[in-house]
């Protein structure tokens, strides 16, 4: 216990001597009370008991002009000042001497430990903006003070109390938060703060204003004043029109030059007001004289500095009992600042509705130029992969035509050499070599053609063994190319070209990934991924057909594997890449309900997979090449003309046809062909070459026959040039087509198949 809290046990004493309470002496009012007061009563005890220390600290106190108190003991009672007093407001006189927790309340609780902290350590503090709320004159506030709180020590060193000293900084923090509040709205001019000041300044200054004008408490409009948004305040007493306006007004107005704030009447006060927005006022206040009640009105007066800016007026009339006009207070807002932020922000509305209506047009010209150029990078893709193949594969053809012309110039020696005992050997090598190059341009020509694209039935190690001698030209003779074909796979339905072209593509990826060589492996297998699986893959689970290429090459980096399959991306030098393989090879397999999957590893290689969902037919046999040669003869005597102008070729045709047993009619060109169809000769068959000396095209020929002849059934024999002439294969019934070169097996099967129809 301190020496001052036992004071109150030492008996108490009435007569205060001037010289011991000296301490005591001025300090105006609360001077007074202090030596009137009856401290016996208290646990202070009466003044002259009080330690020096206490003494000397309220001496100073009592005579200061700033805010200031002691805050005595354990308990720290409330010995204040005048200046203090004022804020205590109706508090004052029950706190003097109690406890200045009990004095607060609530508001002495944020800052309870920091006092408590002065009484146990005897460092003192002082703060700036300390923030109090604070209830004064049935108000409810929020405070702001500087402070400072220092310790009093006894003769022993002991802390007796605290001396706190004071200045309240409400009003110049209020106005200090509004303006930078104000500042940074302006700061930032966008649109949400235009909106925020819209919504939270007008409807605050509304708020603010209606309060004002229903109490008319001085202080509050000090309060609002320091908020910001009202530039000045009126009072017109409307049985004297009378007006009396603050300072704030005055400015706002252009009035300066009145000299005075008090006895204006309406004429004088609106003297500067637009002269464009004076009747509208007019009008506005003579309503509301009438009606009373609540007045809002905007509108532009005219600054002593000769500019224009908006205000809004925002008053209440008051009637008396009997409805007679009495008084119109009000004040009034700055809208300026406000117009000019909601002005801006109608503009930047404006310009993003411009700019978006704009956008989406450029957004569908671009998709348009984009799908375009796509479909055009497409074809030049594909170009570019037939390019690879040609290059190879005139190399490839003049071999095989060597073999060809060779085996024959060999068979024609022997044969005038009498020596035909082992032509047999040379005929099977022509023949081979042939094939083969038949073979190729088959596939060469699928490839280049633009076809309308159907899924079939496919059986994909069929088609991977088909392309292999294709890989292996295009990739070249560094790299080795392996297929490991599953047995028992699974069927797919798929367009045939289409995969062709994928695997196609995969390879030449590989090749570009191994420069200097290496291995290229193409691997089909049945798959059936399971729900963990599926997860891994992000496959859905089911039934798939994978095939992968892998190659020993570069490898790719994550990065690059997650760009893989956007359009236009490659990491190849300008010219030798598209970018749209991998993108192809991903819209084809989504298109087939397929899913392609990217492994790889730098400097390791990388395998490309491509999963196809099971389908449950048995595949579509494409196989045209070997089939044995048969010519079965026929007996019925039935007829057929063949028109060509190779001679060779016709008279392969004869001997062939012949052999089956039929009449054969030969024509070397349209005209005579034509003239012998409009003849009645017995015709069961025409076959015909699409491009034709005399003036018709094969096409045109057979149309013209069968004017005269509509059933007369037609088998085409053409290259693939010629196509178009057919009117893009679309064929009337009776008429085939056998693409050149071809395999007399597949010839005689048509023939046999037109004539039985
Ligand atoms: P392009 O081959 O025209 O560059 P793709 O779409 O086929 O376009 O491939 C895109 C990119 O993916 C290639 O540029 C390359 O960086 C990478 N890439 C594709 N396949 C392989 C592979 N087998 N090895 C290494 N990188 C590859
Ligand atoms: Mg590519």
């Amino acid at each position: 216990m301190t020496p001052l809290v036992c004071a109150h046990v030492m008996p108490p004493s009435h007569s205060l001597n001037a010289s011991t309470l000296s301490f005591l002496l001025g300090g105006g009012e609360m001077g007074e009370l202090f030596r009137s007061h009856p401290w016996e009563q208290t646990p202070l005890g009466t003044p002259d008991t009080w330690p020096q220390s206490l003494r000397t600290s309220l001496g100073f106190v009592l005579n200061s002009t700033l805010l200031g108190a002691v805050l005595w003991g354990p308990e720290l009672l409330l010995l204040y000042n005048d200046a203090y007093r004022e804020m205590l407001g109706d508090r004052h006189p029950e706190a003097l001497g109690k406890p200045v927790a009990d004095v607060w309340g609530e508001t002495y609780a944020p800052i309870a430990d920091d006092f408590a902290r002065v009484m146990t350590t005897g460092k003192g503090f002082g703060s700036r903006e300390i923030q109090l709320p604070m209830t004064r004159w049935g108000l409810r506030q929020t405070t702001y003070w500087n402070a400072t709180a220092s310790p009093i020590f006894g003769e022993d060193g002991s802390i007796l109390g605290i001396l706190n000293v004071a200045i309240e900084t409400s009003e110049q923090v209020v106005a200090n938060h509004a303006r930078d509040e104000r500042q940074k709205l302006l700061n930032r001019k966008n649109l949400s703060l235009a909106q925020a000041v819209d919504a939270r300044t007008v409807e605050r200054d509304k708020a603010i204003a209606e309060k004002l004008i229903a109490a008319r408490d001085a202080e509050r409009v000090q309060l609002a004043l320091a908020a910001g948004a009202i530039v000045g305040t009126w009072s017109w007493d409307l049985t004297q029109d009378c007006f009396t306006i603050d300072e704030g007004f005055s400015e706002s107005f252009g009035l300066e030059n009145l000299n005075r704030l008090t006895d204006i009447p309406l004429a004088g006060i609106v003297a500067n007001v637009h002269p464009n927005d004076l009747d509208g006022l007019t009008t506005a206040i003579k309503h509301a004289i009438i009606r009373g009640g609540a007045y809002a009105h905007q509108y532009r007066v005219r600054r002593q500095d000769g500019d224009y800016h908006w205000v809004e007026a925002n008053g209440r009339v008051e009637h008396d009992a009997d409805g007679t006009p009495l008084r119109f207070p009000g004040v009034i807002l700055d809208l300026d600042e406000k117009r000019q932020l909601l002005a801006q922000r109608d503009q930047a509305i404006e310009e993003l509705r411009a700019l978006n209506a704009a956008l989406e047009q450029r957004i569908e010209e671009r998709t348009r130029e984009l799908m375009q150029s796509e479909e055009a990078l497409r074809q030049s893709q594909k170009m570019e992969a037939v390019g690879h193949l040609t290059g190879g594969l005139a190399h490839d053809f003049n071999n095989l035509l060597a073999g060809i012309s060779g085996a024959l110039d060999l068979i024609s020696l022997r044969i005038e050499q009498g020596r035909i005992e082992n032509l047999g050997k040379y005929v099977s090598t022509a023949q081979d070599a042939a094939d083969r190059a038949a073979a190729l341009t088959h596939r060469l020509l699928a490839f280049a053609r633009r076809q309308t694209l159907l899924p079939v039935a496919t059986d994909v190690n069929r088609l991977v063994l088909d392309m292999l001698d294709m890989i292996q030209r295009t990739v070249g003779p560094g790299i080795r190319v392996e297929n490991v074909g599953a047995a028992g796979l699974w069927t797919v339905l798929v367009d045939r070209s289409q995969l062709e072209n994928t695997l196609l593509n995969l390879c030449i990826n590989a090749r570009d990934a191994m420069p200097g060589g290496g291995r290229l492996t193409v691997e089909t297998c049945n798959r059936w991924i399971d729900r963990e699986m599926g997860k891994e893959l992000s496959i859905p689970e089911g039934q798939y057909l994978s095939m992968c290429v892998s190659d020993n090459g570069s490898g790719m980096s994550p990065e690059v594997v997650a760009k893989a399959f956007d359009p236009f991306f490659t990491t190849k030098p300008l010219g030798a890449g598209t970018g749209l393989g991998l993108s192809m090879i991903y819209g084809f397999a989504k298109q087939s309900g397929g899913h392609v999957r990217i492994y790889s590893e730098v400097g390791e290689g990388t395998t490309v997979c491509i999963y196809l969902p099971r389908h449950s037919g048995t595949a579509v046999d494409h196989d045209d090449s070997a089939e044995a040669l048969r010519l079965v003869p026929t007996d019925a005597g039935e007829t057929v003309m063949i028109v060509d102008d190779e001679p060779s070729i016709r008279m392969l045709f004869a001997d062939i046809l012949q052999e089956m047993g039929y009449h054969v009619i030969q024509a070397a060109d349209s005209l005579t062909g034509l003239s012998i169809l409009q003849s009645d000769v017995r015709l069961d068959l025409l076959i015909s070459d699409v491009g034709l000396p005399g003036g018709m095209n094969g096409r045109q020929m057979a149309d013209a026959a069968r004017t005269t002849r509509p059933d007369l059934k037609v088998l085409f024999v053409t290259g693939f040039a010629e196509n178009a002439m057919l009117n893009e294969g679309h064929l009337e019934p009776g008429m085939a087509v056998l693409t050149k070169p071809f395999n007399i097996g597949i010839l005689t099967e048509r023939v046999r198949d037109l004539i039985a129809l």
